[in-house]
């Protein structure tokens, strides 16, 4: 609906002026003033993700995240002529899902809030991709299907807790090529509040007032003040693993399409 990305730039300079001129995009909203609706700049934590794989935009209220799928880092499940393919560590061939990473190129979309906030009520994560992570990949919850256990499948997953299908490369467990405990960002979920590694900057170790979400609201590397955001938690999952997202959605979430 709002596709046009630069006219946020132009709002921003000269709210005042293009109040009552703006009013075919945002009929509604734009009868006082533009500066309360629309976000004059993109949250800093969308500058760390991959720009050859992902783009983000701001479009009014919201930002696009738009990616390719492909994650930034080597894999086993790359085909063996890519530069980035090694071979497998934590898994093996005999366990590896099929597919290769290029076969998966595609466009994942995900439209939310640029300043999301919490949910009355919390609502679950379903199959599929619940987050876009700062490689390029996307993030899925800690079931591998339908009613199948991620345990039953932990065996094909990379050293980043990644593996490929039925529709992408996807993490389901802590990706350390780019968080292994620390602080780093992970990505972002659907609902628009970032996921962070298993420590927290506000403090520089594991936090303890997290919900049953992983999240809190705390000072982050990328924030100025406080603001809500998700953990990795610090639970070992089958000895050495960590999950990356089990719990509920605390905003509301977007598609991935
Ligand atoms: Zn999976
Ligand atoms: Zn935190």
């Amino acid at each position: 609906m709002k596709s046009f990305k630069l006219i946020n730039l132009t709002v921003l300079l000269t709210s005042v002026a293009l109040a009552g001129c703006d009013s075919s995009d945002d009929s509604s909203e734009d009868t006082s003033t533009s500066t309360s609706t629309d976000v004059s700049a993109l949250h800093s934590a969308y500058a760390e993700f991959d720009t050859d794989n992902v783009s983000v935009a701001l479009s009014g209220t919201d930002v696009v995240i738009e990616t390719n799928g492909l994650p930034n880092h080597t894999s086993p499940y790359w085909s063996t002529d890519n530069e980035l393919f090694v071979e497998p560590t934590v898994t093996s061939y005999d366990e590896m899902a099929p597919g290769n990473i290029d076969d998966f190129v595609g466009t994942y979309t995900l439209t939310v809030a640029a300043s999301p906030e919490k949910a009355s009520t919390s609502s679950s994560t379903g199959l599929g991709a619940i987050g876009i992570a700062v490689s390029g990949s996307v993030i899925y919850n800690d079931e591998e299907g339908p009613g199948i256990a991620l345990d039953n499948a932990v065996g094909s997953l990379d050293y980043n807790g990644a593996h490929t299908g039925p529709q992408s490369f996807h993490y389901h467990l802590e990706p350390v090529s780019f968080s292994d405990d620390d602080s780093n960002l992970v990505g972002v979920i659907s609902d628009g509040f970032f996921l962070y590694g298993r420590k927290c900057n506000s403090t520089g170790t594991y936090p303890t007032d997290l919900d049953e979400s992983g999240g809190h609201t705390a000072q982050t590397q990328h924030s100025d003040s406080e603001e809500y955001h998700y953990h990795i938690e610090n639970e070992v999952y089958l000895g050495s693993y960590y999950i990356l997202f089990p719990g509920d959605y605390q905003g509301t979430a977007s598609a991935i399409n």
